[in-house]
């Protein structure tokens, strides 16, 4: 294992990022446990895309908080654990969560258990705040140096700060780190990610408001594997009441996930994507 690619690569991150090789071991159980958990045997096991979803924060970090009093991170993992369970369940993926309870997880630790498992894709679920209470909707974000607009930078950089809340050493992402980050991510993976995030916006877009201008782009530490086309997904602003009581019904969530189940079939229905996973 300390020869994994996923774990080697990671010296190349450096500038604060190289904290991750410190943090390999959560990780590492993550993967020797998961495998039989996670994916039921099945004869097309081998060639099914792994979709690892990220429930936003976790344990001690309750991510934003709601006008009525609801923690992101329920909302993220109620979501995240029905959209694992319809994956599931279409025979067409395997599934990975980045946590299974509410468990606090640093952000190079989900990034480094989705290159431990060699994930196809990474969605980041989320449903954060912003000071300004009207705004609402769902929105999608990839990684970039320079941010879309102002709210996104916003956005990223609290979301940047969970790691406040572990003993690891919080993501550095300031503007020369971000620039070294996102030069390191391969073009294709730059490629899949857009895709990825239309995929979603257009599927979300069918069901529900969205942000204005719903794709957007931030230097969300998240999102940094190097090889796998990783989006983040507001659901929602736990700050919107209206927002916020949406997420809070389950029946709510169910069309969320039915809707980036959608979202997913569409991104990897794709005819090159199918040829670069045969491939
Ligand atoms: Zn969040």
């Amino acid at each position: 294992m300390a020869s994994d690619p996923a774990f080697t690569r990671r010296l190349l991150l450096g500038h604060g990022f190289g904290v991750t090789l410190l943090l390999p071991a959560a990780a590492r159980a993550e993967v020797s446990r998961r495998p039989h958990a996670a994916n039921p045997p099945r004869a097309r096991t081998a060639t099914m895309p792994l979709v690892v979803l990220d429930p936003g924060h976790g344990g001690k970090d309750p991510g934003a908080i709601g006008v009525s009093g609801t923690y992101e991170k329920h909302v993220a993992f109620a979501t995240a654990e029905v959209l694992a369970s319809r994956l599931r369940a279409s025979g067409h993926y395997r599934v990975v969560l980045t946590r299974q309870t509410d468990d606090f997880i640093a952000l190079d630790d989900r990034v480094a258990i989705a290159e431990a498992h060699g994930a196809n894709l990474f969605m980041s679920m989320h449903a954060d705040a912003l000071a300004n209470h009207a705004v609402r909707g769902a929105s999608v974000y990839t990684l970039a140096a320079h941010a879309s607009d102002a709210q996104s930078a916003a956005l990223a950089t609290r979301e940047n700060q969970a790691d406040r809340f572990g003993a690891a050493k919080p993501a550095d992402i300031s503007p020369q780190v971000a620039e070294i980050l996102s030069s390191l991510v391969a073009h294709e993976t730059r490629v899949g990610s857009a895709r990825l995030q239309q995929s979603a916006v257009g599927s979300l877009g069918q069901d529900f408001p969205l942000l204005e201008n719903p794709a957007r782009h931030a230097a969300f530490a998240v999102l940094k594997a190097v090889d796998i086309p990783s989006v983040l997904v507001e659901m929602g602003f736990m700050s919107n009441p209206h927002d916020e009581a949406a997420l809070c019904a389950a029946s709510h969530r169910s069309r969320v996930a039915a809707s980036l189940h959608r979202a997913i079939d569409g991104y990897f229905a794709s005819a090159d994507h199918l040829t670069h996973i045969a491939g």
